[in-house]
């Protein structure tokens, strides 16, 4: 039986994946449209680092996922002889009313995670970079780490490669026309081409908008920024004296290694995940000088060494954010062909191998390695009826 021709629409860590997953389980005609390049940095999946964190509060859902992705990421370590994932542990600083520390604590047991409960006299012994007075429940995840971003976009780009898919970048999809299920869809593109398929994956992160504007996504876009901070020592700050670390609005990372070097290999990297100002994917703004100031001040509260390093860059990034902040992974209504991953909420890069799974299982019809239902759409129709109802 001949092979339906995929087209996916973004090269991001899902598109790629797809496309992967795709080759690997020996589709023959799979190619990708990228506007950019693979790995360009206004796409989400850029960068030196995205965490891998285990802990998601009492829903387990999530951290179970984690683990499958976790050991999909370590099998295309092998296959490509790359180092994608390097661990680094995690610490959470946390209140107990949070609901998120201890019932991720609680959660890690049952999935014997390698995962300790610190008073904060052991954290103060253990990791003195820290200044945990705010907190009063501290844990700490062994297994925890960073995926090193760029260069899992570029195993995955020569994976995809070498398996037998096409990718063109530089080449924007314009809109797709799919008005006979009886016949192929059509792909037009900025570069003037026309492609058929009989299956579109629609991988456009925070781009999501432009494609599937009619279905009106509830997936809201904010702005977000990376701060790198210089001058630190590596024996505090370095990937064996320094965890990665959550609190209830920061994240960061040991110093670690890059290939890119615009980055500094003795920089800081930390964040505030609290969601940003509304913007449009083709915006180019100023950045916001204050809200940088203000996240930089809450870091150097928990982190006071930072009171003696330099702020020398800062990124800015989007998140596409969904309402109850999990993926929504799902099939367009009125054509089934066309499938699309939106609302992966600054979360997603970790799952990546995974998602590219559960996409290729919706394109070929073939069993999830996890149960679909949670990341349909009409969750949030069901919650707007109820909602209205009462
Ligand atoms: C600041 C920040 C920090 C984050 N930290 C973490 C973290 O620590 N851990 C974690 O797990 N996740 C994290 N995430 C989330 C994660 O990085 C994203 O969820 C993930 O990378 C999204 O991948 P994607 O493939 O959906 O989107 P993208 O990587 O944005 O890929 C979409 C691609 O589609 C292309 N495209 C769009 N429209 C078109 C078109 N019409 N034609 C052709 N191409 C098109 C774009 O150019 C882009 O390359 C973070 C995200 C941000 C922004």
């Amino acid at each position: 039986m001949r092979q339906p021709r995929v087209v996916i629409v973004g090269a991001g860590v899902v598109g790629l994946s797809t496309a992967y997953s795709l080759l690997t389980q020996g589709a023959e005609h799979v190619t990708i449209l990228e506007q950019e390049a693979v790995d360009h940095p206004r796409g989400t999946s850029h960068g030196i680092s995205r965490l891998l964190r285990f802990e998601y509060g009492p829903d387990i859902f999530y951290s179970s996922m984690v683990r499958m992705s976790l050991s999909r990421w370590k099998r295309l370590e092998q296959v490509s002889q790359r180092t994608l994932y390097t661990r680094t542990g995690l610490l959470v600083l946390g209140n107990e009313g949070d609901n998120f520390t201890q019932p991720s604590y609680q959660a890690m047991r049952e999935m014997d995670l390698p995962t300790e409960r610190l008073s904060r006299q052991h954290c103060k012994q253990r990791f003195p970079q820290f200044s945990a007075s705010d907190s009063d429940i501290i844990t700490y995840n062994a297994e925890a780490g960073i995926l090193h971003a760029s260069t899992c976009l570029r195993t995955l780009k020569e994976m995809v490669i070498s398996q037998g898919g096409t990718i063109h970048e530089s080449c924007r999809v314009t809109h797709l026309s799919h008005d006979s299920h009886l016949r192929p869809m059509c792909i037009y593109t900025s570069t003037g081409d026309e492609l058929s398929a009989e299956r579109v994956v629609l991988a456009t992160g925070p781009w999501v908008h432009r494609l599937l504007a009619d279905l009106q996504l509830p997936v809201r876009l904010t702005r977000q920024y990376l701060l790198y901070f210089a001058g630190l020592s590596p024996s505090s700050f370095g990937i064996h004296a320094f965890p990665s670390f959550l609190t209830s609005d920061l994240y960061g990372f040991p110093f670690h290694p890059t290939n890119n070097n615009d980055y500094g290999p003795h920089w800081l990297k930390a964040a505030s995940h609290t969601f940003g100002m509304p913007i449009d994917p083709d915006d180019i703004l100023p950045r916001d000088d204050q809200v940088i100031a203000h996240i930089a001040k809450k870091l150097r509260s928990l982190l006071p060494a930072l009171h003696n390093a330099n702020l020398v860059h800062v990124d800015s990034c989007m998140y596409d954010v969904s309402p109850d902040e999990g993926f929504i992974l799902d099939r367009v209504a009125h054509d089934p062909r066309i499938v699309f991953a939106t609302g992966l909420t600054g979360h997603g890069f970790k799952f990546g191998p995974l998602l590219g799974e559960l996409l290729s299982s919706m394109v070929c019809e073939t069993p999830p390695p996890v149960d679909l239902e949670n990341f349909q759409l009409a969750r949030f129709s069901h919650r707007q009826q109820t909602t209205s109802v009462a």
